[in-house]
Order: C-alpha cells, then structure tokens, then sequence
C-alpha cells in the first residue's frame, strides 16, 4: 500500500493542496507540507468525516435510496511459475482487499452471496485465455481505479453529485454483472487442464484470509495461456443481462432502477422527519426515529461504532445514523437545546402580582450596609424567634401594604456583572445618597447604571439624623444629574431617612412599593420555575450552594435544575431565615444545595423535566465553554506578541486566580488588576471557585501565568502537571498577602522572605473516636513528613476548611513527633473533631524563601 503525498492525492482528487490541508487538520491528521505522506487510514478518516459531513448537512427527501459506499481496494499480485517446458505456466494471483464503509441505505446482499458470485466470476475467468484474462484483469483494474478515485472526488464536496452518479452508474454494472453470473450453470464449469487444477489450488490460500479482519479477499485468477472464450463470456454476460433487462421489463412490475439491485424492501418504509438538536442521547435519537434503542445501537455498529444507550451524540453522527436506518434528517437549529427552555420559561399560565426586586446602590459610606442591616433587623425578622441566623444574599421583606425583595449585593460591580450576563434581577434601584456628602463619584456612576439597565430609581436622602444634613442639596446635585424629585415636577421619588435610627424606612419601603405599583410587576406563579443566580459559593460542608432568585413560577424541592454549567436536583432549599421551606414563588430568594458545581452570579436557572437533559445540556454549555476558552487562549498569546512587539518593554503579568468563595475571587481580581504600572500590565487569564485543575493549570502554561491559590489547592492531577511544566504556584490565606506580594513582585522590590511552605500531607482513610483522645483520622502520609508541631490545614476537596494545629500525632500506640512518606498515622486535630474521611491535612513550616513571582 504506498502512501502518496498530499500534493499527489490533491491533485488525484483535484482540490487545492491548501483545501486538502486543512480538510485533514479538521480530521485531526496534522500535515503541514504538501510533500509529506498521506497514509491509507488517514485518507479514510477523511473520507469518513467528509461523508458524515455531507449526511449530516442534507436533509433532502429523495425518493431514491441514497448509497454512498466507499471502498478502498488494493490489489497485490502473486505471481508464481510452474510446470516445465512447453507447459510452463506463470500464474497471476492477485488479492485484493476490500475496505468499505457504506454510509446510508445499503442493500441486504450478504457478504456469502457476494462471495460466492464473486467465486462464480472467478470460475468464468478461468476459461479465458491468458490474454483476454490479462485484458480483463487490466480493465478491471483501472475501472476500479477510476472508481476510487471518483468516490473520494465525491468526498471532496464539490463534485458530490456528479460522483453519485458514478457510483450508482458502477453499481448497476456490478449489478448487471451480479445478475448475469447465476445464470451460468451451477455446476462450475471445471478447466480440466493442467493449469485450471493448478490455479484452483492456488486460490486455496487466498480464502480462508477472507474470513480475518472483517476484510474481504477476492481472489482473482490471470491464468496467462490458451486463447479461449474470452469472447463468449462477455457475450454470454451482456446476452444475459440483456435477457434479464427484457424479461423484468416485460413483467413490468418492478420500478425501473429496481431490476438493476434485483431486490426491494418488503413493505414500503415509514420515513419519519427526525428533528436531530445539537447533541442527543442514543435513548433518545431511538424513540424519536419510534424503533428500540438497541436497533440504533445495531446499526452504529455496523458503522464501526460502538455506544451505549445513555451516550450523547453529537448532531453530524446522530444524522449519519438517522439516514443509514433511512429517516429523513431535519437539522435543529445550534441553541435549540437552549430554546426548549426558553419555552419553558415562557410559560403560560394566570400572572400574578409579584413583589419588587431591589437593589440598593450609592457612594461608599453613604449607608448602603447599615440601611440594608436596618431593613433586614426590624423588619425580616418580624415575629421570629432567633432573628436571622444566616445571611444569603437576598431577603424578603413583608409589610401591610405589600411584600419587597431585597437584593444584598450592595455595589455597582454587582449590579453590571450580573447585567453583562443579561441577567435583569433588579426591578428599582435604591440610590442611596448621605445628606451630609451629596452627590459624589460612585452615585453619578450608580445613576448612570441604572439608568443603562431602564430601572427606575427610588432616592433615599440618608443620614437626615446629622446635625449637618442638608437635604436640598442633594435634591439640587441630583437634578443636575438628571434625577428630579416627583415635587419639584420629575419622576423619582425622594425619601429622607436615616438608617441609624430608622426614621424615614418605613416610608421608602412605601416609596418603593408604590413605584412597583406603577410598573405592574407580574409572573405566572405556576408551573416551572426559572430565576437567576444572585450568590454562590462552594460551602465547606454542603458543596455547591447558590442563593437563587426564583423570577416566574414555583421553585419546589426535587426539582431538576440548570444555571450555567452545572446541573442538579434541588436536594435542599432555605429561605433567607435559612429556615427549610419545599417551594418557592416568584421574587423569592432561596439557598438551594444540590448543583454539580458553583455556577456564576447571574446564571440563569430553569427547571428542566429530566436530569438527563439537564445534564446534556450543562455538558453542551460546558463543551462551548471550552471551545471560547480555547479560543481565547489563543488571543491571549496572540495579544502578547502584539504588545510586546508594539510596546517595546511593556510586559504583562498573567494569573490565574482560584479561591474558595466568589467574593474571594472578585475581590482578588479586582484588586490585582489595579495593579497593574505603567511597566507591566496584570492580566487574569481565568478565575473561579474551587480547587486548582488540570485545566486551569493548562491554561497557565499556555499563557505563561503564575497560578494564585486562595485557601485551595491544586488536585493531584494539577500538581502533578505543575511540577512537569514548572508552573509558578502560590498559595494563600490572607488577602492582603496575595495583594501584598504581587505588588511588590511587580515593583521589583521582591526580597527573600520567610514563606509558607508545604512540607507533608496525609490523607484520612477512617475517622474513629477514642475516649482518651477524642476524634481520631487515622492517616496515610501521601507526601512529605507531618511534624507534630507544625500548623495544619484541613483540606476537603482541595478547599482549606480549617486551620489550626495538632492535638496529638500517634504511631500504633506511641506518640511520636514526625511521620514520614508511606506510613501510616493516626491524627487527632485541635479545636477541631470535624475531620471527614477523605479530607487531607496538609503541614506547613515559615520557611525563608528566595521569591520567584
Ligand atoms: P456603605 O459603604 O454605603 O455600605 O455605608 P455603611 O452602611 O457602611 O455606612 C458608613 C458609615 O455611615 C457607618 O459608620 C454608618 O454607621 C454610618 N451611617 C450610615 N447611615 C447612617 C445614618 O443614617 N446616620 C448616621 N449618623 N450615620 C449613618
Ligand atoms: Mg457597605
């Protein structure tokens, strides 16, 4: 089998070289040079892939059974010589093997019917004279050659239909050949020479290798002597498929192209149009198509493809597939799988009035927290016992006149991340302005986003208890702005207030109300709910928690829901008391526990029938992700070379910042980036919650970043790649340290300094109490040496959980004050009887470091 160059096979099939390339990069076949090789498999892979292509973009209705069958044929001969003097002989074998894939309907002939057909043909040959079966043989040759080359022109898009043609054109010729064959007698016509028996003999070998690698070998005979029938086979063959084509057409009851494949289906098919989304499980492709799952499964195999039955499908197989079992493929649009939930969102049912949802914006210090804390104190708590024994990032509040949800995400940031997400949480934004201050930079700002988003504003006058409060300048600053008090002829509502003393809340809460009145807030209140993610972290103890704004319909507990990336069935829901409630209505915030991961403020979240669409679809989201994430990967280098091209010395700083909380992200981000100098720019290549992952590690490497950990560690995968590639690590528990240190590290006044570092780690493998000592973990030492007197974390999921140091640090029943790498250890921790099997404590010394960041 000789590989050919890229050029060669290029100019074979007669596309542009450059085509060709990148036609096998997209199959995963890297060449770069038009003059390397292009193996056999790689040219089937892109066969395959082109072929999946063109199935998967048409969606036509031919009447016709569409067959696209690719072979590749290779031909080898043996030759061997026999026999002496004048009855030498030198026979011919060639062995061809056949590789085939057949991509739409194929035709029920057997493997042993072509077998034997072809078995039958060769028996004919060797009745010809060497000549004529050397013609033959040729003939043969180059039509196959022709052939192939004209079904991979098929592949190359352009001449699909022409090669159709061809293909079928070929077809009806093996066909007619086929028909012909039976006619000859049934008893096999026997050389009786020398040679015949020879050359019989010789075929033996051949066979049985048939049987091996699901390929077939033709064996075909060139008996090079004797002049003979040549003439009469072809006559016998052409007289025979001209008497067939007479006899069917005088029967006049088949089609006209049926004679030609000499079989037809039994009952006319029902031919479904099968909408095929961008992924589908093989479950579903079946029920869609109405036959069992383990018949998609059977004919994925004879595609050479094994899947089981919950296996996502991307839409080109999914409509390969939908075309071999001979449906009709109707394409679903790219977001339809994000569609069906739109549609879920939108559903119908009675609108009721719901309450307003309020963000409360200002000037630093002008008392957003402290109006906030008061609303939340007198008026939250109403009634309850205990008072709020936990604070998630919203609260509702109810009075007389009607009910308000308070969103407790003071800050503008807040506000524009979740709007940048196209996320609209907030109905009225209370821009909260000190009477002894006016109005300042951040109240301009705050005007200007809410103005930006169309969200009304409702002004509180704060700090009206100050003896030097002067609320009529703020009334004049702020119609400056363009926010005119309903009194003075505007349309925002002042209120004066202090939210030390309360005077005045109560009417801003009415202000508010009445302004909600205005805008006729409404939601359907049954049916599915959808809502947005306000808050979320990843808790130490209960995993993923997002505080949920439930916009339309009811929340209930057991529910499957959707928000971003992740997916999850709703396992437990509190509300902002974190009292546990089982449902949860329009403009309610909840806790909710049960998602897969930590989804983003402002993510979406939609209740979703199945888990197993759910999942589908956060795997989807997950794999576009990627996609952009590699995208911009490559940005990122890209950008680099630019600016340091076109800046000269300007250098940039990359980091990769993971923590345990999403304030903790955004605070480090944030805080880090307006670091940057003139010298050097800070650039975060990514940031998230949760342990340090192989992939974030990826992206450090590729964009040359040093990786910020903030009470995480990097999984063992990650550690792994980060000792390999050198990766810059550094771990953190104080804010200020990661600020301080990259500060410094950008100045250039990085000096030697004592640092933390990691000297031991043990793993909880079972976590025992003993009455002498207490809580017990008996440990493996995974790394290192864990001392006795050394501070410890413990680690779950790679996220510190605490920190303290050892109670005790016992081998069998000794104390002892080191263990090592390898052994194993019982540790009872400090102040801490929490220790869960799994966890890992980690040991750290103070240790005087010559920095590298
Ligand atoms: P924020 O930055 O907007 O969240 O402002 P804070 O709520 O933290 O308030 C800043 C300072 O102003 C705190 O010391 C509060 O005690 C004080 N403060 C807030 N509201 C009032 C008020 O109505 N009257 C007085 N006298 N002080 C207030
Ligand atoms: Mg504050």
């Amino acid at each position: 089998m000789s590989d050919v160059t890229v050029r060669q096979f290029a100019n074979d099939v007669g596309i542009p070289v450059e085509r060709l390339l990148s036609q096998l990069h997209d199959v995963g076949v890297s060449l770069k040079d038009a003059d390397e090789k292009i193996s056999v498999d790689d040219k089937m892979r892109l066969l395959d892939h082109l072929s999946s292509k063109r199935g998967a973009s048409e969606t036509t209705s031919t009447a016709e059974p569409k067959k696209i069958t690719l072979k590749r044929r290779t031909v080898t001969e043996l030759r061997q010589t026999s026999g002496q003097g004048p009855s030498k002989t030198t026979k011919a074998v060639s062995v061809e093997v056949r590789k085939q894939r057949t991509y739409v309907k194929r035709s029920v002939i057997t493997e042993e019917v072509q077998q034997a057909a072809e078995q039958k043909a060769a028996d004919e040959l060797s009745k010809l004279t060497d000549e004529q079966k050397a013609e033959i043989a040729l003939r043969e040759h180059n039509e196959r050659k022709r052939v192939e080359e004209e079904a991979l022109k098929v592949e190359t898009e352009r001449v699909a239909e022409e090669a159709r043609k061809a293909e079928e054109a070929r077809k009806a010729e093996d066909e007619a050949r086929r028909a012909a064959e039976p006619r000859k007698p049934a008893v096999p016509v026997v050389d009786e020479s020398e040679e015949g028996r020879k050359k019989r003999a010789g075929e033996k070998p051949g066979t049985p290798k048939a049987k091996k690698d699901g390929k077939r070998v033709k064996v075909d005979q060139e008996v090079l002597q004797e002049p003979s029938e040549r003439e009469e086979l072809h006559i016998t063959a052409e007289k025979s498929s001209l008497r067939r084509k007479k006899k069917t057409r005088s029967s006049g009851t088949v089609a006209p192209r049926a004679p030609q494949h000499g079989f037809e289906m039994p009952t006319a098919p029902v031919v479904r149009a099968v909408g095929i989304p961008e992924t589908i499980t093989v479950a579903d492709l079946a029920q869609k198509m109405s036959v069992k799952a383990a018949e998609v499964i059977k004919t994925m195999m004879t595609m050479g493809t094994m899947v089981t039955i919950n296996q996502v499908l991307d839409q080109a197989t999914a409509a390969v597939v939908v075309e071999e079992m001979g449906h009709e493929v109707k394409l679903l649009r790219e977001d339809a799988l994000e569609e069906v939930l739109d549609r879920g969102k939108s559903a119908e049912g009675e609108q009721v009035s719901r309450a307003p949802v309020v963000t409360i914006m200002g000037h630093v210090d002008h008392g957003k927290t402290t109006l906030l804390d008061y609303i939340r104190r007198t008026k939250v708590a109403e009634g309850e016992a205990g008072g709020i024994t936990q604070h998630i990032g919203a609260y509702h509040v109810e009075t007389a006149k009607g009910n308000i949800t308070f969103l407790d995400t003071p800050g503008h940031a807040a506000f524009t991340a979740m709007r940048a997400r196209g996320a609209k949480a907030t109905d009225i934004v209370v821009l909260v302005v000190a009477a002894d201050d006016g109005v300042m930079p951040q109240t301009k700002e705050a005007i200007q986003h809410a103005r930006a988003a169309g969200v009304p504003l409702v002004v509180a006058v704060n700090k009206v208890d100050k003896p030097e409060a002067n609320a009529d300048r703020v009334r004049q600053e702020l119609t400056q702005e363009q926010v005119i008090p309903e009194d003075w002829g505007g349309d925002s509502m002042f209120v004066s207030l202090s939210a030390k003393t309360g005077q005045g809340v109560d009417a801003l809460l009415d202000a508010i109300l009445l302004q909600s009145e205005v805008m006729e807030l409404r939601a359907v209140k049954d049916g599915p709910a959808h809502g947005v993610v306000i808050e979320s972290r990843l808790d130490k103890g209960r995993g993923p928690v997002a505080t949920v704004l439930v916009q339309a319909g009811t929340l209930r507990k057991g529910d499957v829901i959707l928000s971003g990336y992740e997916y999850g069935r709703v396992r437990a829901m509190s509300d902002a008391l974190g009292r546990s409630i089982d449902e949860a209505g329009p403009s309610t915030p909840v806790e909710v526990l049960g998602l897969s991961g930590v989804p983003k403020a402002g993510d979406d979240v939609v209740v979703v029938v199945d888990e197993r669409k759910a999942r589908e679809v956060a795997l989807f989201r997950q794999g576009k992700f990627r996609d952009v994430k590699l995208a911009s990967q490559q940005q990122t280098k890209l950008e680099d070379v630019f600016s340091n091209l076109d800046e000269g010395k300007l250098r940039t700083l990359n980091l990769v910042v993971k923590a345990d909380v999403h304030g903790s992200v955004e605070a480090i981000c944030h805080a880090l980036t307006a670091l940057a100098t003139d010298e050097v720019k800070v650039k975060i290549v990514t940031s998230g919650v949760g342990g340090i992952t192989e992939s974030d590690v990826n992206l450090a490497v590729a964009s040359n970043a040093v990786v910020i950990g903030f009470n995480v560690r990097a999984d063992s995968t990650a550690k792994r790649m980060i000792d390999d590639a050198g990766v810059d690590l550094h771990y953190y528990s104080i804010i200020y340290e990661v600020i301080d240190e990259v500060k410094r590290s950008l100045s250039g006044m990085l000096a030697p300094e004592f640092k933390e570092q990691i000297i031991g780690l043990a793993e909880v493998r079972q976590v025992f109490n003993s009455p002498k000592l207490g809580m017990i973990a008996g440990c493996m030492v995974v790394d290192g040496v864990i001392k006795r007197s050394s501070p410890i974390r413990v680690l779950r999921n790679n996220v510190v959980v605490f920190e303290g140091e050892l109670e005790s640090l016992r081998r069998f029943k000794d104390d002892v004050n080191e263990v090592r790498m390898g052994t194993e250890c019982g540790i009872g921790v400090k102040k801490y009887d929490d220790v869960k099997e799994g966890d890992q404590i980690e040991v750290y010394e103070r240790v005087k470091v010559a920095r590298k960041l």
